[in-house]
């Protein structure tokens, strides 16, 4: 008999009718004989209710301590209600706070980490027939405080379950029935993948396809956990996360995915020294603000005056143009300039190793379509650029058509 984890989203549990479909599919499960552990997030919209409410008491600066207290009700009122319709099915069930299976994290409210996960309960309650049902996103700190794992957690938890407990399989029921090539939301021509190999998940979560939280992806990595991204709404095998590189149908395609990130954000320091420390003395400030840079630019230098480029994440920008701002004259630049309207868009996979001419291809496409480049940087397996949000539809369309990546790629070939 396997044990499976078993984690549903937001929209997967956002009504009570919801709720009674994924009890239904549960009581499936079990009748094929599998040992559960459920998983749930908060109904759909919930966390941001409850985020929204924190911001009318406290106005961009809630409590971090008092924010997580607050964010991990969601959680709490969907395992009871699942627990609830599976025990009203006849089906043994328990319902469990992070905190009461003992998932320890560190202390980082809002984005704390997972540190050990004690099986000992859900182990008695499975050996018992029990259906364990955990609330996802959420944990105890070492002080006995309640934290939560940043927005999109709920995956993480999951995968960390799975982990501990030697799961068979994790399998994350969501409201598509797969990793796409790219957002179906943005192009509906997407394909859903049979596979997507590790590595390539790991950069198109950590490039903006929210599908998968980006920790929940390097937790599976770490330990091995299979890992299997589903529709709750129709059935299908849906995508397996694969740990086998040497995938060779895999490494056929040049490009796997297209990933984008919205919320993103550019500032430039213009006309600054350039001589040794002045990467340092722009950066190391933002990093003692606790403000993620992303990428960087320093261009060539003229009359040993430089400009220095990168981007942070829309919701740090006002606090870095003004920290900036008021620092401009310690620093030596001529002026500060800013632009929040702007997105990143990535191309991701494993074929760019051994194929040149990627970027090329991706450049001339996103030209054809009219779209400026404002800022590009290049790794072993992924090639990202920044361009005006007002492109970025067209942007993503352009390279899906370019690398073929369509279920109708012969259209116009
Ligand atoms: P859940 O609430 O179940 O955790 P999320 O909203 O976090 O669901 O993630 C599912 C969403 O991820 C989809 O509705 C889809 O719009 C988006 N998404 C972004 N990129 C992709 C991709 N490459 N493949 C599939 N879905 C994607
Ligand atoms: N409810 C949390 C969120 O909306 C966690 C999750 O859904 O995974 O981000
Ligand atoms: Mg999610």
């Amino acid at each position: 008999m396997a044990l499976l984890v078993k984690k549903f989203g937001g929209t997967s549990v956002g009504t009570t009718e919801r709720i009674k479909a994924v009890a239904d599919q549960l009581v499936a499960a079990r009748q094929e004989g599998h040992d559960l552990v459920v998983v749930v997030s908060a109904m759909s919209g919930e966390t941001n209710r409850l985020v929204a409410l924190a911001d009318d008491i406290m106005p961009d600066a809630a409590d971090p301590r008092e924010l997580d207290v607050l964010l991990s009700t969601g959680e709490q009122v969907t395992i009871a209600l699942l627990t609830m319709a599976l025990l009203s099915r006849g089906v043994p069930a328990k319902s469990y706070t992070g905190g009461q299976v003992r998932i320890l994290t560190d202390s980082s409210h809002s984005k704390a980490r997972i540190v050990e996960i004690d099986q000992q309960k859900i182990q008695n309650d499975l050996s018992k027939g029990r259906v364990v049902v955990v609330a996802g996103f959420q944990g105890l700190d070492a002080e006995g405080d309640i934290t939560t794992l940043g927005r999109g957690g709920s995956d993480t938890s999951a995968v960390a379950l799975a982990a501990a407990l030697q799961a068979q399989e994790c399998q994350i029921y969501t409201d598509v029935d797969g990793v796409y090539t790219t957002d179906p939301r943005v192009e509906p021509r997407a394909r859903r993948m049979e596979k997507i190999t590790f590595e390539e998940m790991l950069e198109m979560a950590s490039l903006g396809s929210k599908v998968l939280q980006i920790r929940a992806v390097e937790f599976a990595g770490k330990y091995s956990v299979p890992l299997r991204v589903l529709s709750s709404f129709k059935p299908g095998n849906g995508t397996l996360i694969t740990y086998d590189d040497e995938g060779t149908e895999m490494e056929q395609a040049l490009v796997s995915g297209i990933a984008f990130h919205r919320d993103e954000a550019q500032i430039t320091v213009c006309g600054i020294p350039d001589q040794p420390g002045t990467a340092f003395s722009i950066l190391g400030p933002i990093a003692d603000l606790n403000v993620e840079v992303d990428m960087i630019v320093q261009n060539v230098g003229a009359d040993d005056l430089t400009d220095f480029t990168f981007t942070v994440n829309r919701a740090d920008y006002a606090k870095v143009m003004s920290f900036l701002e008021e620092r401009k004259d310690e620093l030596g630049a001529a002026s500060i300039i800013g632009n929040n309207r702007i997105n990143k868009l990535s191309i991701v996979g494993v074929g760019m190793r051994s194929h040149a001419g990627i970027a090329s291809i991706m450049f001339h496409a996103l030209s054809e379509a009219g779209v400026n480049l404002r800022m590009i940087s290049t790794s072993e397996i992924k090639i990202s650029v920044v361009i005006d949000e007002k492109y970025l539809e067209l942007g993503v369309r352009a390279l899906h058509e370019a690398f073929e990546l369509g279920d109708d790629e012969v259209e116009g070939d």
